[in-house]
């Protein structure tokens, strides 16, 4: 006897549990199955950064504004912690300056311009040296990501009556079943893919069509600095202007990335900008570099490391830069949609490749696609 669920969704990353939230949303009897004993894919080993402020104006940051609301409500019912942190942008150049004040006027995104005074009052983390000012916004959120999807499988096993199972590889699917590695078979109404990077177990054909790409980033965590405050805002710096869609419409965008082809090349060829922010016990998570499909190895490059290192002296500021840990993590992207969504056979559903922004998009993008797609069929 087979036991039957309305949806299965097949990945417990939070592409996976955000799909399972909104079916479960709808009373619908659900059933997640993740390989892992506890997720352990890139929604473990990003910055925890909630961040509406990279998306650009519009349908993106809409739903990315959405998302930040689904993050709120499972902070309201006690689900996980979060800190409504906010963000700044510093600039240590005339060009970023620029850019941010052009961003700043378009007066889209409700952020405000700084000082370098107010910029250094918002974290002792700043680097005081060359610093032009900052973008201040206050839509970023913080969520621990070591922790959230646990805390979130567990919240919707306990509150939503989600049947969330670990150590369960999907193998297959046949004719509306779900296959384990085990033979253990489930029938389902629908069935989720969200597999993450894995585009090699289920619908390999699928994927080798799709145009999705692999990105390897490196991350590093620092030890605790101590004293810090608590809800300080995450730092991006001027070299992140480069990386999100939001300031592409900003004039003077291209004669920074001039800057850096002509002057630092080296950061274009491992795509690094940089980045920071807080964990509970003071240490701080710094990133990242983004190198793809056949570029990737499994050998973490320590130039990349010292390379993000150089550049993050030159805008924060630790008591101890003794590095703690070392990661990277792998995420699939698309280059045109924000998710690659398919659907490969009648009523199996793919839901891969939110990219570098899965923690800020996928409960505004999980939203979207049960509204469009999967639940009008
Ligand atoms: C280093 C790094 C930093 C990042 N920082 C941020 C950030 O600060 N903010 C932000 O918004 N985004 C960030 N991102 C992007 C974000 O983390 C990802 O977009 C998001 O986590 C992808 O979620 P996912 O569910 O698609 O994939 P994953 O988290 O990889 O989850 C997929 C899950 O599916 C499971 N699975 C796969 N195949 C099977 C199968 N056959 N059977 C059972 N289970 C299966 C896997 O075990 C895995 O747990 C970052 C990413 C990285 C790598």
């Amino acid at each position: 006897m087979t036991t039957h669920y309305d949806v299965a969704v097949i990945g417990g990353g939070i592409v996976g549990l955000a799909n399972a939230w909104m079916a479960a949303k709808r009373n619908l009897k659900v059933l997640l199955l993740e390989r892992t004993s506890v997720a352990q894919g890139a929604s473990v080993r990003n910055f925890g950064m909630i961040w509406p402020v990279g998306q650009p104006a519009g349908e993106l940051h809409d739903i990315a504004l959405r998302s930040r609301n689904y993050w709120l409500e499972l902070s309201e019912a006690g689900a996980i912690d979060l800190e409504t942190c906010g963000s700044l942008h510093l600039a240590h150049n005339d060009d970023e300056w620029a850019v941010l004040e052009e961003f700043a006027s378009l007066g889209t995104f409700g952020v405000q311009l700084l000082t370098p005074a107010e910029t250094c009052e918002r974290s002792p983390l700043v680097n005081p040296v060359g610093l032009c000012g900052a973008l201040w916004s206050d839509s970023e959120i913080r969520v621990h990501p070591r922790t959230a999807s646990a805390k979130i499988a567990h919240w919707l096993t306990e509150t939503q009556n989600v049947d969330c199972r670990f150590k369960t590889p999907v193998v297959g699917i046949d004719d509306g079943e779900v296959i384990a590695a085990d033979g253990t078979r489930w029938s389902a109404e629908k069935i989720l893919v969200c597999s993450g990077s894995d585009l090699q177990t289920l619908y390999p054909d699928v994927f080798a069509t799709s145009g999705l790409k692999l990105c390897k980033l490196q991350m590093l965590k620092s030890v605790s600095q101590p004293g810090l405050p608590s809800n300080l805002p995450h730092i991006a710096s001027g070299l992140t202007l480069r990386h999100y869609a939001s300031f592409e419409v900003c004039p003077s965008l291209q004669q920074l990335k001039t800057r850096i082809a002509e002057q630092t090349p080296e950061l274009d060829r491992y795509g690094i900008h940089v980045m920071a922010s807080t964990f509970p016990q003071g240490q701080i998570i710094l990133g990242d570099s983004h190198e793809y499909d056949e570029a990737i190895t499994p050998f973490d490059s320590t130039e990349i490391d010292d390379l993000m290192l150089r550049e993050l002296r030159k805008v924060i500021c630790l008591n101890d830069w003794e590095i703690a840990e070392r990661w990277h993590g792998i995420y699939s992207k698309h280059p045109e949609v924000p998710i690659f969504s398919a659907t490969p056979e009648p009523n199996v559903h793919i839901l891969v490749g939110p990219g570098g922004a899965g923690m800020t998009m996928s409960f505004g993008l999980a939203e979207r696609a049960w509204n469009q797609t999967i639940g009008a069929t």
